[in-house]
C-alpha cells in the first residue's frame, strides 16, 4: 500500500471530520480556516472562525466592512496583518472575479496574505483537487517520513520537503488527502511524543526507523529575542471615555486601536489636557510576542477636554466603554481596559 492509502485508510476511520470550515466545505470558508490556522492551533481559531463567518457569510458582505469591524472579529488572534490581507483580498475578489475565490492556484496564490501552500490547500479542499500544501504539521511529517536534514525554513530544505509531498499525492480524493495529512501532524505526529505506535506510516518512517524522531525536523537558529518596557495613558475625559488612538498600518499591532504611548512616560505627562499631577500609575502587565517581551506600565489620567474643549488628533477618538467589545484592540490592551474598568468600579 502507497502512504496516501495508507494515510487514507486511516483518516476514514480517526480524521476530523466535524471541523465548522468542513460543514460545508467552501471555498470561502476553507480561506478563512486557512488564513486563521497560521501560526494559531485549531481549537483556538474555532470559536473566532464561527463568530466570523456569522457575521460576515461571504466575500461580498467582507469586502463591505470597514477595517475596524474585521480587526475588531480577530482582536486577540494576533498576527493582524492576517485580517487586514482578509479584507484586502475579499475586496480584490468583488473587483475581479465576482465576488468569488479563483479556481486555479496561481490566480489565488496573486492576492494578498495568500502563499503557494495556502493557495494549494483552498484548492484541494474546495474543489477536491490533489496539492501539494506545506504548513507546520505537515513539513514535520515529511520531515520525519524522509529524514529530511535541516530546518524547514531555509528555502532548500524547503525546495526538497515540497518534491517529498508532489510524490505522495495521491490522483483521488485531494481535499481528504490534504486534510488527512494535516491531521496526522496534528494528532500523531505530534511536535513532543508523537504517537508513532498508533502511526499508519510508521513501516516506512525513516525516523522512526533509526530511531531518531526527536531529531527531526531540525529547530529553528535561536531568534534574538528583544525586550521593551513603555508607558501607555489611560486618559478619560470624565464621562468614563477613554481616548485612544490609531496605530500605522505596519508595524506590532497596524492599523489596531491602542493607548497612548511612549517610552518614559514624559511624553505623556505633557499631554494636552491632561492633568500630570493627579497621574495614577497601574500595576505593570508583561505582554509576549515571538520576537519581544514587553512590559507595560500603565498611567490613567484625566483630561480637561470636557471643560478646555482641548481637540485630540486625526487618529485620535474618544470611546465610550460599550464601544470597545467593536473595536480592534491588541490583547493587553483589551486587558488594561478592562482593568481599568474594574478599578473604577470599586
Ligand atoms: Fe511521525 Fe512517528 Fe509516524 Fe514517523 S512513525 S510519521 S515520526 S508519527
Amino acid at each position: 500500500m502507497t502512504f496516501s492509502t495508507k494515510l487514507l485508510d486511516w483518516w476514514d476511520k480517526h480524521g476530523r471530520k466535524d471541523l465548522p470550515w468542513q460543514h460545508p466545505r467552501t471555498a470561502y470558508h476553507v480561506w478563512v480556516a486557512e488564513i486563521m490556522l497560521q501560526q494559531t492551533q485549531v481549537k483556538t481559531v474555532i470559536p473566532y472562525f464561527i463568530r466570523f463567518i456569522d457575521r460576515f457569510p461571504d466575500i461580498d458582505t467582507l469586502a463591505n466592512a470597514s477595517e475596524d469591524d474585521v480587526l475588531a472579529l480577530w482582536s486577540g488572534l494576533g498576527y493582524y496583518a492576517r485580517a487586514r490581507n482578509l479584507l484586502k483580498t475579499a475586496q480584490r475578489c468583488r473587483e475581479n472575479h465576482d465576488a468569488e475565490l479563483p479556481r486555479n492556484p496561481a490566480a489565488l496564490a496573486a492576492l494578498p496574505g495568500i502563499g503557494e501552500s495556502t493557495a494549494n490547500a483552498i484548492y484541494s479542499q474546495a474543489h477536491d483537487k490533489p496539492a501539494v500544501i506545506l504548513d507546520g504539521n505537515v513539513k514535520r511529517v515529511l520531515a520525519r517520513y524522509f529524514a529530511i536534514e535541516g530546518w524547514p525554513g531555509k528555502s532548500s530544505v524547503h525546495k526538497q520537503l515540497w518534491g517529498s509531498a508532489a510524490r505522495l499525492l495521491p490522483k483521488r480524493r485531494g481535499a481528504d488527502y490534504t486534510q488527512a495529512i494535516m491531521d496526522l501532524g496534528a494528532t500523531v505526529c505530534t511536535r513532543t511524543k508523537p504517537a508513532c505506535r498508533q502511526c499508519p506510516v510508521a513501516g516506512q518512517c525513516q525516523a522512526f526507523r533509526i530511531n531518531s524522531v526527536d531529531k527531526y525536523p531540525a529547530k529553528r537558529p535561536a531568534l534574538k529575542k528583544t525586550s521593551k518596557s513603555f508607558h501607555v495613558l489611560i486618559l478619560t475625559d470624565g464621562k468614563g471615555r477613554v481616548l485612544l488612538e490609531r496605530r500605522p498600518p505596519t508595524g506590532i499591532w497596524g492599523g489596531l486601536w491602542s493607548l497612548p504611548a511612549d517610552d518614559d512616560g514624559g511624553m505623556i505627562r505633557q499631554y494636552p489636557g491632561l492633568d500630570a499631577g493627579k497621574l495614577r500609575e497601574l500595576p505593570g502587565l508583561k505582554h509576549q510576542l515571538t520576537h519581544m517581551d514587553m512590559t507595560i506600565r500603565p498611567l490613567i489620567g484625566d483630561s480637561e477636554f470636557l471643560s478646555t474643549g482641548v481637540e485630540c488628533a486625526p487618529d485620535q477618538r474618544w470611546f465610550e466603554p460599550q464601544e470597545w467589545p467593536q473595536l480592534g484592540l491588541p490583547k493587553p490592551v483589551r486587558q488594561l481596559l478592562e482593568i481599568y474598568l474594574e478599578n473604577c468600579e470599586k
